[in-house]
């Protein structure tokens, strides 16, 4: 398992989603014509599994993960479920866990059962030798204690991390990865974009979470038509405006960037013993 080498790699997004997918051939030519030529393309529950599949069949750029998101926890029973998320992984021999995880940002939240199905998750993660893609929202404790309990031992992405900065050292040693979102870097989000100064060079990665989390004005490239309810869409291809703009608020030189980030990449998503 690896990233290609030389291009921009969008660490998190979800192209199977309604807003994206309607565009998907345009979405992934103008992507490309941004350098972008990785898409860790993360599925939210059972329902739209096969549509991430699909999209990685058809597509060189998407790496999928398929998993259960915290947001659907509630509404899963248990029928069934860890088989089918077993045999697409298996199908997929490139592919993650994702998106996982815990969130008590969530209106009637039920944290014992999203730790249940993240633990769960975790567990098939490990037996299969995947990274993991993990979504986390005012659930920090919770999320220790989960990886303190489970024998997960693989890499593993806190994407648009939020967490305490006290944590991040803990979260280094235990094999994490970290990923910025263009989003923080709008005014209102800097104390979380200054948090980025305290995680490592080799652990960072970029991501748009597009269709979602729309960066601020100056980092809009590319743009499409709002969703029904009349939200804006959040394009992948502005993740080279990300990029640019990373590079000027770190002082690190774009091209070491690039570079710097595909090695990352490739050190999250590469196949550890099982
Ligand atoms: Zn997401």
């Amino acid at each position: 398992m690896r990233a290609r080498s030389g291009g921009l790699i969008d660490a998190h997004l979800h192209l199977q989603m309604p807003a994206l997918r309607e565009f998907e051939i345009r979405i992934i030519e103008e992507t490309r014509n941004a350098g972008v030529d990785q898409l860790l393309v993360n599925a939210t529950s059972p329902q739209d599994w096969k549509d991430v599949a699909d999209l990685a069949e058809l597509h060189s750029d998407v790496t999928p993960f398929f998993g259960i998101h915290p947001w659907q926890v509630n509404s899963m029973d248990d029928s069934g479920w860890e088989d089918q998320l077993r045999n697409f992984l298996t199908r997929f021999p490139e592919s993650g866990v994702g998106e996982v995880g815990l969130d008590k940002w969530i209106r009637d939240h039920d944290i014992a059962k999203q730790r249940d199905f993240f633990l769960r998750q975790l567990t098939i993660a490990e037996s299969l030798g995947r990274p993991v893609a993990v979504h986390c929202l005012r659930a920090w404790g919770h999320l220790w204690e989960c990886l303190a309990q489970s024998e997960f031992s693989q890499p593993f992405l806190l994407h648009s991390f939020s967490g305490p900065g006290e944590m991040i050292g803990d979260f280094v040693d235990r094999g994490a990865f970290f990923s910025l979102s263009g989003y923080f870097f709008r005014p209102e989000k800097s104390a979380k974009l200054e948090a980025f100064q305290n995680i490592p060079d080799d652990r960072l990665l970029l991501e748009t979470d597009a269709p979602d989390m729309l960066p601020p004005a100056n980092l809009i490239a590319t743009t499409l038509p709002p969703k029904e309810d009349g939200s804006p869409v959040n394009h992948p291809a502005n993740l080279r405006r990300i990029y640019e703009v990373y590079s000027e608020w770190s002082g690190r030189d774009l091209d070491e960037v690039i570079s710097s980030l595909s090695d990352n990449a490739a050190n999250f998503l590469r196949k550890r013993s099982q």
